[in-house]
């Protein structure tokens, strides 16, 4: 049967790289709707022509649109075993629409679990480097001189998305419209809870078990 991974978790919590890592320690598609959405933008597709009316305008994009995108992708022989689904469902409303198109496979969702403060933390000493993109943190990466890039002497800065009040505010959405998504998945009795605060690889390895249904 087909096993569809839900990861789920809060901005900071460290999705985007372990899930790059258990796809490929599953040898399962990553499939991120983020992504699915800038190829589609990008080639120009009929879905991603229809996207694009909707942003032009101002309007969000909706769910089914993006539903559609995701159908779209793994309709492809290489996620007939599973896949791993990062940046959906992330309202409640997606995850009933997701439901009525899994109906027949396999769904876990893991839950990266972080404190709020450390999330914070995590996101706010981000520091850029403007000539080559490499990430520094002020605590858990700084730069041996500081403002200027280990890898290429560059000048580091700090991206909008990482200043104080904009992390604050993800997070806060993140609070009103995806944490009930946890709810959701618990109550059908599929949610692993992990703790996403220790250190990245015993948080993969706590990952990899849960999404092979070990210690369950
Ligand atoms: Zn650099």
């Amino acid at each position: 049967m087909q096993t569809v991974l839900i990861l789920l978790g809060p901005p900071g919590a460290g999705k985007g790289t372990q899930a790059a890592r258990l796809a490929s320690a599953l040898s399962s598609p990553h499939v991120s709707t983020g992504d699915l959405f800038r190829e589609n933008l990008g080639k120009g597709t009929e879905l991603g022509k229809k996207a694009k009316q909707y942003m032009e305008s101002g309007q969000l994009v909706p769910d089914a649109l993006v539903i559609d995108m995701l159908f779209d992708r793994v309709a492809k022989s290489d996620c007939a075993q599973g896949y791993l689904l990062d940046g959906f469902p992330r309202t409640v409303a997606q995850a009933q629409a997701l439901d009525t198109r899994l109906q027949g496979s396999k769904v876990r969702a893991l839950n990266l679990a972080v404190a709020d403060a450390t999330l914070v933390e995590r996101l706010t000493g981000r520091w850029t480097c403007k000539a080559c993109n490499h990430i520094h943190h002020e605590r858990f990466s700084p730069p041996r001189q500081s403002g200027r890039c280990d890898k290429c002497g560059g000048e580091l800065f700090q991206r909008n998305d990482d200043t104080h009040a904009v992390v604050e505010k993800r997070l806060s959405v993140y609070r009103e419209q995806t944490k009930p998504v946890e709810a959701h998945y618990r109550a059908q009795g599929v949610l692993s809870d992990l703790d996403g605060s220790r250190a990245p690889d015993e948080v993969f390895k706590a990952m990899l078990a849960a999404a092979r249904g070990e210690g369950r």
